[in-house]
């Protein structure tokens, strides 16, 4: 054991969304802040693996989809040249812009950014590693753990095979492999497999349960599902990868399933994208009163404080869902309540989006979940089929809905599918969170022809009213 540092108000450990947003917001109250992680600059797995990287890449993929589908409208381009070094060069460029700012930011508030991984040795007490191999003891008077989470690995898939790829070396861009198998059809299995049927990969994607995006609204999915029958070579459902065999000419794959017609196949690369694991082992946890409850997820109350006084976490490392900004959120309140102000982690929305082409979005109450909880909602819907701006861009396979209660007439959820989807839903979560009725929705003047109008034009629905459909109340 090395040194032990003077103490600092607050150390942070893991950089990402959640870590970098707890640690600047920290700073800027006042608090002496310490950073660490094990990357060069803040960013995470967000900026580094996630989000980020992903979403240049699908940029790319929704321009071939747009300049392909161009040849309706009497526009027709040359079958693009893929320059992989080029594209991968670009993507890490834009990683690099953005976590070097994010290493600028934290130099301009006096955040003291240690590259290295910490460890829990007690109350206040952190043991950290860093990246040159010296170790420390320091205390501090708040401790916020972000320490994110990392991919789930298939049983009886052992050793590393550069065959066998998960999101982050997906990420890397190594290659385009002919034949590509994605198992798992999450967000992250969807939106990867569509960047390389962009590229140019045969892509087959194995799913266990009986849909795409198993516990997101079924009519949200559907324009998506219809898209990608088409985009991929193959879409198996209630499917399961029974054995992996890596051999010379591929990964020999076993499949089993109700409706496998074939069930051995040889694939150039298997993705496997079956979701996420919180990274709360090895933080030395058993070292405090802190627990980890199912799935590895640390405990804690609406403050984002464990059962050990000064500790508290945020992030994908305490529960779903695990997306960016609920971690950027939690940490804003975790250290709100650590300077004393009055603060919880409440939401009414907490949107997602899938980057597909079509995306899909959602945020407050689903379908889904309502059924679950036997709540009976309103549904309205708008179909794209009517909006002269959907039609105006050929997309008019999207549909926005609103979710409202019966009695009170207050918009509950808000889910959209269609092309710019993502971008669509923060009026539904200002809608939530502000308790907005449908009449405010339906009186809100949108601008034309744009697809927000079918956020307005679903609150009409709801009312019977929607100019462009006609449905009258209660049928
Ligand atoms: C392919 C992919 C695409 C995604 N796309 C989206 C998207 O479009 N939108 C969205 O909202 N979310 C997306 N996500 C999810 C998003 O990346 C996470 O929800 C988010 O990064 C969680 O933030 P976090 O701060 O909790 O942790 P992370 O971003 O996971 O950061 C944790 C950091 O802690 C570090 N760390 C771990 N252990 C230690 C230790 N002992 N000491 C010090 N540091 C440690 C890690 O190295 C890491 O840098 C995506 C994820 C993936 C994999």
């Amino acid at each position: 054991m090395g040194s032990t540092q003077g103490s600092t108000d607050l150390a942070v450990v893991g950089a990402g969304p959640g870590g970098y947003a707890a640690a600047f917001l920290a700073a800027d109250l006042g608090l002496n802040v310490t950073l660490i992680d094990p990357e060069p600059n803040p960013g995470g797995v967000c900026l580094y693996r996630g989000c980020i990287p992903s979403k240049a890449l699908l940029h790319m993929a929704r321009l071939i989809g747009e300049a392909r589908e161009a040849e309706r409208w009497g526009v027709k381009f040359a079958k693009p040249r893929i320059d992989l070094d080029r594209l991968r060069s670009w993507k890490d460029g834009v990683v690099h812009k953005l976590t070097g700012g994010l290493g600028q930011l934290a130099r301009k508030r006096r955040v003291r950014y240690t590259q290295g991984r910490a460890k829990l040795l007690g109350s206040g007490s952190l043991e950290i590693q860093t990246c040159g191999g010296a170790s420390s003891r320091a205390s501090f008077g708040s401790i916020v753990l972000a320490t994110g989470s990392s991919s789930v690995r298939l049983p009886g898939l052992t050793g590393e095979s550069p065959r066998i790829l998960d999101s982050t070396t997906a990420l890397q861009l190594t290659d385009i492999p002919g034949k590509l198998l994605v198992v798992g059809g999450g967000y992250i299995g969807l939106e990867l497999g569509s960047v390389y049927a962009a590229l140019g990969s045969k892509v087959t994607v194995v799913e266990m349960t009986s849909g795409l995006l198993p516990g997101v609204d079924r009519d949200l999915v559907r324009p998506l599902a219809r898209k990608l029958e088409s985009a991929f070579e193959e879409i198996l459902l209630d499917t399961r990868v029974a054995r992996f065999e890596e051999r010379q000419d591929g990964v020999r794959v076993t499949l089993e399933g109700t409706g496998v017609s074939k069930p051995k196949r040889t694939f150039d690369r298997v993705l496997v994208s079956v979701g996420r694991r919180s990274n709360s082992a090895d933080l030395g946890l058993e070292n405090t009163r802190a627990e980890a409850g199912k799935a590895g997820f640390v405990q804690v109350d609406t403050q984002l404080r464990t059962g050990e006084p000064g500790l508290s976490a945020i992030g994908d490392l305490v529960g779903q869902p695990m997306l960016a900004h609920k971690a950027s959120h939690e940490g804003r309140v975790a250290v709100e309540a650590i300077a004393g102000r009055q603060a919880a982690f409440a939401p009414a929305a907490i949107p997602a989006v899938v980057f597909t082409d079509p995306e899909i979005a959602w945020c407050g109450l689903t379908e889904e979940e309502a059924k679950r909880q036997g709540r009976k909602v309103k549904v309205a819907r708008f179909p794209w089929a009517a909006s002269g701006r959907a039609l105006s861009m050929d997309r008019t396979e999207g549909v926005t809905k609103l979710l409202v209660d019966p009695e009170t007439e207050r918009i509950l959820g808000v889910g959209i599918a269609g092309s710019g989807a993502g971008e669509m839903i923060a009026e539904g979560v200002l809608a939530v969170e502000m308790a907005a009725l449908a009449t405010d929705l339906k009186l809100s003047i949108h601008p034309h022809p744009t697809l927000s109008e079918t956020i307005m034009e679903s609150a009409e629905v709801f009312f019977g009213q929607s100019t462009h459909v006609h449905r009258p109340r209660n049928t």
